[in-house]
């Protein structure tokens, strides 16, 4: 049976990752070696890792003075990282879910960490406005997509500090303004390639400045310096990353993905509006993702949310339940999910209500 991918991460990949992928798996760059079993040193490989950087750089509109890195560690890791190499004697954080709970948590190791505003206390439905940054943090944390709430920052926002912005589940979703941001990290896992090599965008002149020493991985001035190559980097992530930037490319890059994934979450949102059988868990709908769609079955049809799931899964939809703390229903809608899996999950919504009295 065709299945459709709405797993949050790991999740869908374009086609042309997967198979290029293994392509370079069974015979890397003409070598007759697989990917796995070269050197990351290769001569081979170091084009790879030069191009993708290129790439990073070409299809985001990086300025000058910043580096791309690939590291190890996921996103998870960046949340120690990033407050060991920049906080000096205060942070600001955004409170908008658990990854952003997460990242604030592992900066308290480090020095006084300012929570500008949150909304866990109504279950992060919706991203805090209207705060105040102090002048005098040395940068402001935010995490533009919440992964598990269903919540996005959809614009670069201003701010008077550093920027520091976790975009693991909205990485290339739509055009950013690099120069707005200091340090922009995330895991590939979601949008990009599979799990195992993590991303930083770092903008050279903010390293260097805290005054505690810094182990010699942990310190991004390393992975500058060394290419990424400081150690060995996950190459087969990395070569799948480049597969997923080039088809990027081939389509149109980030205003026509943008468009793409604009017009997906518009069609689903508007049948969980429509359908009555479902609502959103968003309350403010300029905050909805675009990347991960939460709902839940309306109080009254309550006791049909397991049916409903196993009514989709007998239709081929993949990884639709609802993280724990949601309940309820979540499609991830990332960039590789072909529009007919929105389509597939709509006829499954409508048929579903259409069997209902
Ligand atoms: C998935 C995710 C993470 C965790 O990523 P790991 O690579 O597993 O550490 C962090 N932040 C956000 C926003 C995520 O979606």
């Amino acid at each position: 049976m065709k299945k459709y991918n709405f797993n949050a991460g790991p999740s869908v990949l374009s086609r042309e990752t997967i198979d290029n992928t293994v392509d370079a798996i069974k015979n890397f760059a003409g070598t007759e070696l697989s990917l796995m079993e070269v050197s990351h040193r290769s001569k081979e490989f170091q084009a790879v890792a030069d191009e993708t950087v290129a790439l990073f750089k070409e299809i985001l509109d990086i300025p000058d003075g910043y580096s791309v890195l690939f590291l190890g560690g996921g996103a998870s890791l960046q949340f120690c990282m990033v407050p060991y190499n920049l906080l000096e004697k205060k942070a600001a954080y955004l409170n908008t879910g658990t990854w952003a709970s997460k990242a604030q948590k592992e900066a308290k190791l480090f020095g006084e960490v300012i929570e500008v505003a949150s909304s866990k206390a109504d279950n992060f439905t919706y991203i805090p406005k209207n705060y105040t940054i102090p002048a005098d943090a040395d940068y402001f944390h935010i995490t533009t997509n919440n992964t598990i709430f269903g919540t996005e920052i959809h614009h670069d926002i201003d701010s008077s500090v550093t920027l520091v912005a976790d975009m693991s589940s909205d990485i290339f979703s739509r055009p950013i303004d690099v120069s707005k941001y200091g340090l922009i990290y995330g895991g590939a896992q979601k949008n990009l390639a599979p799990a195992g090599v993590t991303f930083v965008i770092v903008r050279d002149d903010i390293l260097g400045k805290v005054s505690r020493p810094i182990p010699t991985m942990l310190d991004y001035c390393t992975h500058i310096k060394d290419g990424s190559m400081f150690n060995t980097p996950p190459v087969v992530s990395v070569y799948a990353a480049l597969q997923t930037l080039k088809w990027l490319k081939s389509i149109g890059g980030l205003s026509e993905i943008y468009r793409r994934n604009r017009k997906k979450a518009a069609l689903l949102y508007a049948e969980i509006d429509r359908n009555k059988l479902f609502k959103g868990t968003v309350t403010v709908e300029e905050d909805r993702s675009l990347m991960n769609i939460c709902f839940v079955m309306n109080d009254e049809y309550k006791n049909l949310e397991a049916d409903f799931l196993q009514y989709a899964v007998s239709k081929g939809m993949v990884g639709l339940k609802g993280h724990r703390s949601v309940g309820g229903f979540r499609a991830s809608t990332y960039n590789a999910l072909p529009p007919e899996a929105v389509l597939a999950l709509i006829n499954c919504m409508q048929a579903f209500e259409n069997s209902i009295n």
